[in-house]
């Protein structure tokens, strides 16, 4: 039979799918002889059973009866005593952590009998009533879906009539009775006495909010599987609302924005567990604890040291103090910014806990991207309005917005201002490019939620005064109304009026060679694990680069040559004349000359790359696109006709044109005459660039240069396309001297191509994966259409969880790219292969690449870092844990 529950101490971290993330980090605390109040995990098994079935597992309670058994003896304290009742928090914990997005209820066990007994226990009948309130009110909400405003309203009755000491035991105790009547009113029964069904009922809420709208919506952003399940943590409770010796917070071993050491956090005295996260009250520092409970801060400091040596990483914690005693609720290895996970893995390997390969691992390349992004011009801006504090790095501006319906339906850069966000605000927040709140720290929901996002984000700017009614903020006496631009900036809190220019940011500087690594913890950082990254990967990492200033450009990035030189930008410009009269040539001869026309402006723009790129690979591929895409577009061309005949003028050269265009014209052009089939049915097109390409590498070379081209063959199908082009190709090439040996290779972007490779690679020097194109035709997926039409709703359904066109799709595309390899590779062992699509620059699929064994990935070249990163990853040893901080 299958188990479903485990005692704190019979878990660790190894069992994080059964336990999920907290459950398995709470039984790793209670084996290091932390002082976690005692509990047991309800597995993800249990969850997933529930959620295939409707119902709980045979067996579920009485194993869950068997554990709590244990707990109460333990305790010398059983559920539902009367005198000296245990009482139990119940909280959600998937694998992964969705912060605030699943359900939690405290203070399970309490009833109209234990109530007198919590309030002996603890000398405090006024807080043993407040609590009792306070479970009608969670589980009404979260076992029936009872909105909290209808007791919220209640609650404000009551404080209203206390006055500034707030209520006092009879008035709560009256509240209990309100609150009731409330719940049996909503729910259409009373709520339940008996502790064990208030705990299995709570067990299946928990369950069942891991498909609550907001969860869902939370996994598809962070790419978490719908089908994992949440854990549930039952734990006996420990009160921070005990009065001032009492309270509760969270903390960080080290600053989660910056990557600087020192434990950080905030804390809330006489609060209970969720206040903090919820950002309901502002908190203080956590350095006030020091002065507050200097015994319990000692306690905490030591705790967090063990911890980030256990777990060899940036780990944060929630805690409670109960009367002067210290409790460990939660740890995990913690979110951190782009800027902090490099600072941190730096810092690591210093300090001895990971190796250099490790560290690697600890960052990634959406966090390099995101450092690559310009922070704000602080000479040039304005005084700040007011400052909060800087929760998630980053330089927004945006037009502000009270609520998270304005922040989707806005169709400019918006900021989302609230007064605090709650998981119901993630829309807004997604689609918002800002974030500011007027309460809450860094441990805020919404400090946490766009941190993970890459949001940036200002929490508790406490001189906001937003009156979303309205529609406006003020501070001081300065009004903004929905629609006034702001600027807010993550990293300092500062909140600007206006639009405030934006710099650029020290690493994308150090990555244009402006700044040195020295320069900056973070720049040195960074330097340190990209010169690790490009010394141990086995891929190499070309640039995509069609001009010579993207090929200067790509050479300062790290690239080892280009893996893609698109040539179609060559027939553009001032050029196009010359195309179009190729199109509307009148036969042989008068093509002919076009082409003799368009070969030195060919040779003379391959000369430029071939200098900027000297010694290094520079792969150009024959014209690819429809030769149609360089005329003008057919309706222009009606109108321009239409026009003409309407005024009674001749219109000349359009009315060529446009029957040329109409000649032309095809249903697929994506599936037309384009690619090899160009080259093939154009005589002499392929023939002069080949030569233009000779002929420069002929000329660099009597200049002295290293000149190292390629000639790559795009859309080919069959390899008798191959072997014919080829044929022209090397007719070619015999007849220039002084041109170095130049390969000829073939792209690989048709499934049948793939499915034949091992007859392509009998022509061809080398392959280079088209994924663009392997893409759209293994999916029958227009390129240029799908994603603006369908893939949000595939997204959103959970059809797709990326698209196709971001991150290779390796069970589809992915599985002919291997055999490609395979067959390619075992009929010319020696066949050099790249990939040149997009996906090249994509750190998921460069990881796919890499294990499939590709000679090199081919990328724009402001991807260049991030591809170097993701291919070190790829060859570099996560030996011990890798943390995993999503
Ligand atoms: C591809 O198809 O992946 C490719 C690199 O070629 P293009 O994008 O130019 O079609
Ligand atoms: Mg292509």
């Amino acid at each position: 039979m299958t188990r479903y529950v485990y005692d704190f101490i019979e878990g660790d971290r190894s069992k994080v799918d059964l336990l999920g993330g907290k459950g398995a980090n709470l039984a790793e605390m209670t084996r290091l002889g932390l002082p976690v109040p005692p509990g047991f995990t309800v597995s993800t098994d249990a969850c997933r059973a529930y959620l295939a079935d409707g119902r709980p597992p045979v067996g579920l309670f009485d194993e869950v009866n068997a554990h709590l058994r244990e707990i109460e003896v333990r305790l010398g304290r059983p559920l539902g005593d009367p005198h000296d009742p245990l009482l139990l928090a119940v909280r959600s914990g998937g694998r992964y952590s969705m912060p605030g997005m699943m359900e939690t209820i405290l203070d399970i066990g309490l009833n109209d009998a234990t109530v007198a007994g919590l309030a002996a226990r603890t000398g405090d009948e006024r807080f043993a009533w407040d609590s009792y309130r306070r479970l009608i009110q969670m589980f009404g909400r979260t076992v029936h879906g009872v909105p909290a405003e209808y007791f919220e309203r209640e609650l404000a009755v009551v404080r209203t009539a206390a006055g500034p000491a707030g209520p006092d035991a009879v008035a709560l105790r009256a509240l209990v009775d309100t609150y009731k009547k409330v719940y049996a009113a909503r729910v259409g029964h009373d709520f339940p006495q008996a502790p064990h069904e208030q705990l299995y009922l709570a067990i299946r809420a928990v369950f069942e909010s891991w498909n609550a709208e907001r969860a869902v919506l939370y996994r598809r952003r962070e790419h978490i599987p719908d089908d994992l399940g949440t854990a549930v943590n039952v734990m006996a409770m420990v009160f921070g609302n005990l009065g001032a010796d009492s309270g509760t917070g969270v903390a960080f071993t080290r600053d989660p924005a910056t990557g600087e050491p020192g434990v950080y956090g905030d804390y809330l005295a006489d609060a209970q567990g969720e206040d903090v996260v919820a950002g309901i009250r502002n908190t203080v520092p956590l350095a006030e604890l020091e002065r507050i409970d200097p015994a319990s801060f000692g306690e905490l400091v030591r705790i967090m040291s063990v911890l980030e040596r256990h777990y060899r990483d940036l780990c944060d914690v929630e805690f409670t103090i109960e009367r002067g005693r210290l409790w460990m609720l939660q740890t995990r290895v913690g979110k951190r910014t782009p800027a902090a996970a490099f600072t941190i893995a730096a810092q690591l390997v210093d300090e001895g806990l990971i190796t250099i390969d490790e560290a690697l691992h600890r960052v990634d390349g959406a966090q390099l991207t995101q450092l690559m992004f310009p922070a704000f011009d602080r000479s040039v801006a304005p005084p700040p309005l007011t400052t909060g504090v800087g929760a998630s790095p980053g330089a927004a501006v945006g037009a502000v917005v009270f609520d998270s319906a304005a922040a989707v339906a806005a169709d400019v850069p918006v900021i989302l201002v609230r007064q605090e966000t709650n998981p119901d605000d993630l829309p807004g927040m997604i689609a918002a490019t800002g974030v500011l709140t007027a309460r809450g720290g860094k441990t805020s929901h919404a400090a946490v939620v766009a941190r993970g996002m890459g949001r940036t984000c200002v929490c508790g700017a406490e001189a906001l005064r937003i009156d979303a009614g309205r529609g406006e903020f003020s501070v001081g006496d300065r009004v903004f109304r929905a629609g006034d631009v702001i600027s807010i900036d993550g990293t300092t809190g500062a909140v600007y009026p206006g639009a405030v220019p934006v710099a650029p940011s020290p690493v994308a500087r150090y990555l244009a060679g402006e700044l040195t690594p020295e320069s900056d913890r973070l720049v040195a950082a960074v330097d340190r694990l990209l010169q690790h990254a490009d010394a141990v990967r086995r891929v190499g990492v070309r640039a995509n680069a069609d001009t010579p200033a993207d090929a200067a450009r790509a050479r300062a990035h790290g690239a080892a040559g280009i893996g893609l030189c698109r040539t179609e930008h060559m027939f553009l410009g001032e050029r196009r004349e010359l195309v179009e009269r190729l199109i509307l040539a009148d036969g042989p001869a008068e093509r002919s000359d076009t082409l003799t026309a368009l070969l030195p402006v060919q040779r003379a723009d391959f000369v430029e790359i071939l200098a900027a790129m000297d010694g290094l690979p520079v792969t150009v591929r024959l014209l690819d696109p429809p030769l149609h895409e360089f005329l003008p577009p057919l309706s222009d061309l009606a109108a321009l006709v239409a026009r003409a005949e309407a005024l009674d003028q001749d219109p000349g050269r359009d009315a060529t044109l446009l029957a040329a265009v109409r000649r032309m014209h095809e249903a697929n052009p994506m599936l037309g005459l384009r690619g090899v089939r160009l080259g093939l049915v154009l005589p002499g097109l392929f023939a002069m660039q080949v030569r233009a390409l000779a002929e420069a590498a002929a000329q660099r070379a009597r200049d002295g240069g290293d000149p190292r081209p390629e000639i790559m063959v795009p859309l080919v199908d069959d390899v008798r396309e191959l072997a014919t082009v080829r044929a022209e190709i090397d007719e070619v090439l015999a007849t220039v001297p002084d041109a170095p040996p130049i390969p000829v290779g073939t792209m690989v972007e048709t499934p049948r191509a793939a499915l034949t490779a091992g007859d392509l690679a009998r022509e061809a020097h080398f392959f280079s994966f088209g994924t663009n194109d392997l893409t759209q035709t293994t999916w029958a997926f227009s390129r240029d259409d799908v994603e603006a039409s369908f893939v949000g709703t595939y997204l959103e359904r959970g059809i797709l969880t990326v698209s196709p066109f971001e991150t290779v799709d390796a069970a589809g595309v992915g599985r002919l790219v291997r055999l490609a390899v395979a067959e390619g590779r075992a009929a010319r062992p020696d066949l050099t292969i790249g990939v040149c699509g997009e996906h090249g620059g994509d750190p998921e699929s460069i990881a796919f690449f890499a294990e499939v064994g590709l000679d090199y990935v081919s990328c724009s070249p402001y991807r260049l870092p991030i591809a170097r990163l993701a291919a070190g990853r790829a060859a570099a040893r996560p030996t011990g844990d890798t943390a995993d901080s999503r």
